[in-house]
């Protein structure tokens, strides 16, 4: 079945000695995890040390963007290889922070997937609606062309090893999450437009991930849902207590 894949992205915070006091202290708290991926996304100035602090533990590392191009001229982007070089193995592509405030669009997330795909990483795909899209009955159309744009023309092998992650916006940093049923629901949406893009079998294969306001308090409850199959989490991961706790969502 789906491993559960518990990832913490933690945006704009933390420099270098800070990231690696995080993880430090993150390490001895999962290191019994065995049934569960747990994934950290620092800042780029702090993945190299970071890599370097989880080196032979079971905490994995990710991105938080990428470029689509391998290299050439594009001051200021960072690519594919180069978080392979320093130890990635996921990036998160899509979420609503670049697509609201850096101009992200379905087309440039289906590009940057297909890069990191290329190269045998994993993209974590982030959808989701806005508070008005929900409130206006336009939630599933809003996840579909997400959905549907962001893996188009992916293989099923490719979309096999992707991760999406539902992240209603307006469950983002608010501390209002998404009930369990709200979230299966959606969830399950997902999985049907997965379905109809390739197969069941291949759908089936796919983890989805809930994002926002997750937190120790509520992740039971959200990860309980058959459709959800883990969390992206933001604020609750930058504090190594609260992150291990939702990491062992299960004990
Ligand atoms: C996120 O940024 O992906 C997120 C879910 O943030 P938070 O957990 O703080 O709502």
């Amino acid at each position: 079945m789906r491993t559960p894949i518990i990832a913490g992205n933690w945006k704009l915070n933390n420099t270098i000695s800070e990231a690696v006091s995080l993880t430090t202290a993150l390490k001895p708290l999962v290191a019994g995890c065995r049934d569960v991926e747990i994934i950290v996304a620092p800042p780029f100035t702090a993945l190299a040390s970071v890599s370097s602090t989880i080196a032979g533990s079971n905490i994995r590392l990710a991105a938080q963007d990428v470029y689509s191009e391998d290299s050439g001229a594009f001051t200021g982007e960072v690519s594919v290889p180069m978080l392979k070089d320093v130890g990635c193995g996921y990036v998160i592509i899509g979420h609503s922070e670049r697509r609201q405030y850096f101009g992200e669009t379905n087309e440039s997330v289906n590009q940057k997937v297909k890069a990191v795909l290329g190269h045998g990483l994993k993209p974590i795909i982030c959808v989701g609606e806005q508070l008005e899209d929900r409130e206006s009955g336009q939630t599933e159309a809003v996840i579909e062309s997400h959905v549907t744009g962001g893996i188009a023309g992916l293989s099923a092998t490719d979309l096999a090893s992707s991760v999406i992650a539902y992240e209603p916006i307006w469950a983002i940093g608010t501390g209002k999450t998404a009930t369990p049923e709200q979230a299966q629901e959606v969830h399950a949406f997902i999985r049907g437009l997965l379905a109809a893009a390739h197969s069941a079998e291949v759908a089936s294969q796919i983890r989805i991930q809930y994002g926002g306001s997750v937190k120790p308090e509520n992740a039971s409850a959200l990860m309980a849902q058959p459709d959800v199959d883990g969390a992206l989490v933001g604020g609750a991961s930058l504090e190594a207590e609260s992150f291990a706790q939702i990491v062992k969502f299960d004990q």
